[in-house]
């Protein structure tokens, strides 16, 4: 008689949305199947904890999917504080498992390429983010507040999410589980108006509907729309465009806190000694291309504007992982509907999979990793009934032993919820939701891995 074949080991890269998807969907499929989930940071969640405002808890909701995963009659094994590329690597993941799935995101950004990008006061839209969500990288980060106006780069969601939180009132802030240092910075900013440039018109914009209509009816502050063309529509675009054309004609306020939503515009060099003081821009033009793309093109109407603070929201960018082939232009590891390819492009690497923005790039909302993710689930499903996954060179308890060698404050699902436990607990305590803790140390302390924090 035929030995059954083994249940397969899959190991994940990445906790975030699109490994999150990517876990359910494989266990939903597969009776017998393991899954083994990295993450570099000592925490679950990835973009799901990093990446979404605070005062968009509710798109957090999908967060609960990793109990249901930790429940799965053991088949669930998640290893935080482990770096792929530092505690283990590309190819030692390889020997352990029949296939791995890289699911890391994109957390670069992109750059400008403008005089002054690099000035004090200029900062990349994944370092604010990530310092008002307690990112332990970023959470040092200064950002200069004390200036009246700050002005945001870039006509994505993102910029809509740096603007809000900047102009929300602390009492709102207060009762959403922003970082402590960013809540007691955002009290004391004298930030009192955001610009956000648009290098295009409205009808290209990036950013969606809902997320412009909640920016719009936020209380107390006065939203300007300048520069817009509105005679470009399309069915989908209509709303906003209606919004936006609303917007553009509504009766200012007298709010002590201004939006402004300036389209047509790029900026052409951030202005400062020893910090940002300002920002020249030019008013563009739009061009239809041959390909039917609307481009801007500049003109010589060129203005400066004071600012003591610029955020580029102009794109994420993914970093190359060591060991895997890299696209440099359109920043994704190379793949065929989630099947690795090799550098040049010729064939599939053997059980190497991508998902989420490492595959596809940096768009779509949490919920798009679903597909995304079942995309590549289905290839690698169906390269194992083609046998043609890795076969393993060590059987699953040399991993165990690996890991408590390389990395022995290695956090799992148990010190995991340790970690949340003291975080909600410490957010009761003071009235607010969760208390995010934001250096690496204290987490694994609160996780159980140092001697405990104190509880008060
Ligand atoms: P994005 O949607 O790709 O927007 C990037 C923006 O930057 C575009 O408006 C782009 O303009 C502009 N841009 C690029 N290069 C520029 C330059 N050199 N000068 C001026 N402007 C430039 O990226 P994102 O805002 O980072 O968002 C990433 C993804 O996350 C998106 O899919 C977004 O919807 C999602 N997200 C969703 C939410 C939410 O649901 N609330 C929140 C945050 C993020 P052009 O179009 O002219 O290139």
């Amino acid at each position: 008689m035929r030995a059954a074949p083994a249940a397969l080991r899959v190991a994940i890269v990445g906790s975030g949305p699109a490994g999150l998807y990517a876990a359910v969907e494989l266990l939903r499929r597969d009776s017998r199947l393991q899954i083994n989930m990295f993450d570099r940071l000592p925490c679950l969640g990835g973009l799901i904890r990093y990446g979404v405002a605070p005062d968009h808890a509710q798109r957090r909701r999908v967060a609960a999917c990793y109990e249901r995963l930790a429940l799965s009659s053991g088949r669930f094994a998640f290893h935080g504080n482990v770096e792929i590329g530092g505690a283990l690597n590309t190819d030692e993941l390889a020997q352990h498992h029949h296939a791995v799935i890289y699911a890391s995101g994109a957390s670069g950004d992109r750059r400008l390429h403008i005089a002054g990008e690099d000035l004090p006061g200029s900062r990349a839209a994944s370092e604010f983010v990530g310092w008002y969500n307690g990112h332990p990288d970023h959470a040092t980060h200064q950002f200069n507040l004390q200036g009246p106006r700050a002005i945001v780069i870039g006509n994505g969601n993102v910029a809509l999410d740096l603007a809000r939180i900047l102009l929300l009132p602390c009492s709102q802030l207060h009762r959403t589980d922003i970082a402590p240092h960013a809540l007691a910075a955002l009290a004391r900013s004298s930030v009192r108006e955001v610009v956000i440039l648009g290098r295009r018109s409205p009808a290209q914009a990036a950013f969606t509907t809902p997320e412009l209509l909640e920016l719009a009816s936020l209380p107390g502050i006065d939203v300007i729309v300048e520069g817009a063309v509105f005679d470009e529509t399309s069915a989908e675009q209509t709303l906003r465009l209606k919004l936006l054309q609303e917007l553009a004609v509504r009766k200012l306020q007298g709010h002590a806190k201004r939006l402004i939503l300036r389209f047509r515009c790029s900026p052409l060099e951030i202005v400062g000694d020893d910090r940002v003081t300002g920002l020249r821009v030019c008013r563009n033009t739009l061009a239809q291309q041959a390909d039917g793309r609307v481009v801007a093109r500049p003109t010589d109407q060129i203005e400066s504007l004071d600012c003591s603070l610029v955020l580029r929201a102009i794109g994420y960018l993914a970093r190359p992982i060591p060991g895997l082939p890299f696209d440099p232009q359109q920043g994704i590891v190379p793949n065929r509907r989630g099947r690795i390819l090799t550098q040049e492009g010729d064939r599939a690497l053997p059980g190497h999979y991508v998902t989420g923005w490492l595959k596809r790039g940096p768009s779509g909302v949490i919920g798009s990793n679903k597909p995304c993710s079942a995309q590549t689930v289905d290839c690698l499903l169906e390269d194992a009934a083609q046998q043609s996954l890795i076969e393993p060179r060590h059987a699953a308890d040399h991993l165990e032993m690996l890991l408590r060698r390389r990395q022995p404050l290695r956090v799992d699902h148990r010190a995991w919820k340790r970690l949340d436990s003291y975080e909600l607990q410490q957010g009761i305590a003071q009235n607010r939701p969760r208390i995010r803790l934001c250096g690496v140390d204290e987490m694994l302390a609160a996780a159980g891995l140092f001697p405990p924090l104190n509880t008060h």
